[in-house]
């Protein structure tokens, strides 16, 4: 159900290219500490990956007088994807070309499946996905180890679309330790209209924290989750699910509040706002009442479409 049917798909092996699947993350936790003086929060953010993907492919250059790099886009909201050395899926390739030492070429086919601007890391899970790619269509043969460190240099959520799975990161994201969980976790997600700029929601929350003139704690990771998560409890897991950026989201979005509590009302095990927004996570208790909570959220009105998935998923995969 949360795959876009109807599209007519070459296979890229007959293309000679390679394509990588690459999950979108909800954060279970998302603890945002006070401001620094450089201007960044430290952070406690427990990652899951869960099963919306976008896909990557990597073809050798059709047109050898282009740019070294091209880029096109397919898919949910594709025309709000940047074309140019914005994108991060080329900005990734151009990082990997200039890690081996030289000027390589590639086009990139993006299909995106993952809300754009929606707060589950498409962009980053593209720079992710064309990592992977080009380090295999230019047999590079970098190990993934390599890869997570340019990966960490194109941004914090692109470490974690490699690695997929659950991660809990610390600092300013960069240490990443994955986490053991057990069974898998039925979700349902709305999508909202438009996008949420993520620098301008941590705007929001200093701003609103300035306001409430309260202290701000560190970040400290939650343990009820962790046990939930290894224990794969998801009753618990609703319970505990935490994100400090969901007031500045909603400050910014008041509507969500809405669309949270038409969830909850439907007997959702938890309700968050996934990352900086808009799009809203909801744990269900089984596939079945996924895809139930999904139908009548989506007749509610209270969102532009719901998709259900599961977590956890694996990170940036090559499609055989
Ligand atoms: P996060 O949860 O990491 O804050 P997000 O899911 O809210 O991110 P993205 O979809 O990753 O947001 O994109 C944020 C912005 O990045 C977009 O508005 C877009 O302009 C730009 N961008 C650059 N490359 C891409 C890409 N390949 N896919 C989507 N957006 C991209």
């Amino acid at each position: 159900a949360n795959r876009h049917v109807g599209e007519i798909r070459t296979p890229s092996t007959a293309l000679g290219g390679v394509t990588v699947r690459v999950p979108a993350k909800v954060n279970l936790q998302l603890a945002v500490g006070p401001l620094r003086e450089d201007g960044y929060h430290d952070l406690v953010n427990v990652f899951h990956a869960v099963s919306l993907f976008d896909e990557v492919t990597a073809t050798e250059p059709a047109d050898p007088g282009a740019g070294p790099i091209t880029v096109k886009v397919l898919g949910e909201s594709a025309d709000e994807v940047p074309l140019g050395e914005d994108n991060l899926a080329v900005r990734a390739a151009k990082a990997l070309a200039a890690a081996a030492g030289r000027t390589y070429r590639a086009d990139l086919l993006i299909r995106k499946t993952i809300p754009v601007a929606g707060g589950m890391a498409g962009g980053s899970a593209d720079a992710a996905g064309a990592l992977v790619a080009c380090n295999e269509l230019w047999g590079l043969g970098l190990p993934r180890e390599d890869l997570m460190e340019i990966a960490a240099d194109l941004g914090s959520d692109v470490p974690f679309a490699l690695l997929g799975g659950t991660a809990i990161g610390t600092g300013r994201g960069e240490r990443l330790t994955p986490l053991e969980t057990s069974g898998t976790f039925h979700w349902v997600f709305a999508l909202a209209e438009g996008g949420l700029s993520t620098p301008r929601v941590y705007g929001e929350c200093d701003r609103l924290r300035a306001a409430a003139e309260a202290g701000v704690p560190e970040p400290a990771a939650s343990e009820p989750l962790l046990a939930a998560l290894r224990t794969g409890d998801a009753e618990a897991l609703g319970r505990a699910l935490a994100n400090d950026l969901q007031p500045a989201a909603l400050s910014l979005r008041p509507d969500l509040a809405r669309t949270l509590d038409a969830g909850r009302a439907l007997g959702a095990l938890g309700a968050i706002v996934s990352g900086s927004g808009p799009t809203c996570a909801f744990l269900a208790r089984s596939g079945e009442h996924a895809a139930e909570l999904a139908t009548r959220l989506a007749d509610s009105g209270v969102c532009r479409s719901a998709v259900t998935a599961v977590g956890p998923v694996e990170g940036a995969a090559l499609v055989p």
